[in-house]
């Protein structure tokens, strides 16, 4: 069950605790789930925490949207009084939580919430982050390494078809690239895009698949390459855990093969 907090970076609606650097009297809005102001300025987050009570009884748990800093640390807030009431966490996710405060990293693992991230982001908001928000900030846009190194639970996504502001790629070879390594899909800049945020592509692997089966409790069904699953497959042209990273943009995918089933074969 989705829910909202917040607007998206794309059209400088992510909300932040400190406005936009290129635009200095916005600071991202709300949403109808966490507003009634019909400019989405006013907070309301009672009217999350009274949706998220109702998805709760109805035996769903809340994937909630939120990306700007104050929208990922309001929904950790959220969470940490459901908590605090004797509410089990387990599979309660904050979405793409693209803008993250150094205080906040800790706080996923702490409370046993899925970060699920989307790493194409990356490639494709990297052209404008550093304008938009400054290089402090940026260090914990996309900090993948860091969600990781503070134990939290790390769930990609592609967030396919993307948003209003841009389209984005759903092929496999794209979503690891942008996570290892943090450059467009032209390969620039060089080094990538905040370097000490990369990640390995076995990381990257796992959460493209294992946790995400985690993330919708069927990690025992599904999920990994283990006798007894479902043999929900992707067989690439090369072993992505051998080559070199610019060589990942050249991978294949040759066959497809969803419960045992092969659905897609490369002729
Ligand atoms: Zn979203």
């Amino acid at each position: 069950m989705k829910g909202y907090i917040d607007g998206i970076m794309g059209t400088h609606g992510a909300l932040f605790f400190e406005p936009y650097d290129d635009q200095p009297d916005n600071y991202g809005h709300w949403r109808r789930h966490t507003s009634d102001d019909p400019d989405y300025k006013v907070r309301n987050m009672e009217k999350m925490y009274n949706f998220v009570k109702v998805g709760l009884e109805a035996g769903f748990v809340p994937n909630v949207h939120a990306i700007g800093t104050k929208g990922v640390a309001e929904m950790l807030d959220l969470y940490e009084r459901l908590n605090n009431e004797g509410v089990d966490l387990t599979g309660f996710r904050i979405i793409h939580a693209q803008v993250i405060r150094p205080q906040d990293f800790p706080r996923f693992k702490a409370l046993n919430v899925i970060a699920e991230v989307n790493p194409y982001h990356i490639s494709d908001d990297m052209r404008w982050m550093e304008e938009r928000i400054g290089y402090e900030r940026c260090k914990g846009a996309y900090a993948f390494k860091s969600l990781l190194d503070n134990g939290a639970i790390l769930s990609f996504g592609s967030d396919w078809p993307g948003t209003s502001a841009a389209l984005y790629h759903m092929h496999p070879k794209y979503l690891i690239y942008a996570a290892v390594a943090r450059k467009t899909v032209k390969g620039t800049p060089e080094e990538g895009w905040f370097p000490e945020q990369r990640i390995s592509v076995e990381e990257a692997i796992k959460a493209y698949t294992i946790i995400n089966a985690y993330a919708c409790f069927e990690d025992e069904i599904r999920g990994s390459l283990v006798a007894g699953k479902l043999a929900d497959v992707t067989v690439f042209d090369r072993n992505m855990l051998e080559i070199p990273e610019d060589e990942i943009l050249q991978t294949e995918v040759v066959m497809t093969i969803i419960d045992g089933k092969i659905v897609f074969e490369k002729k």
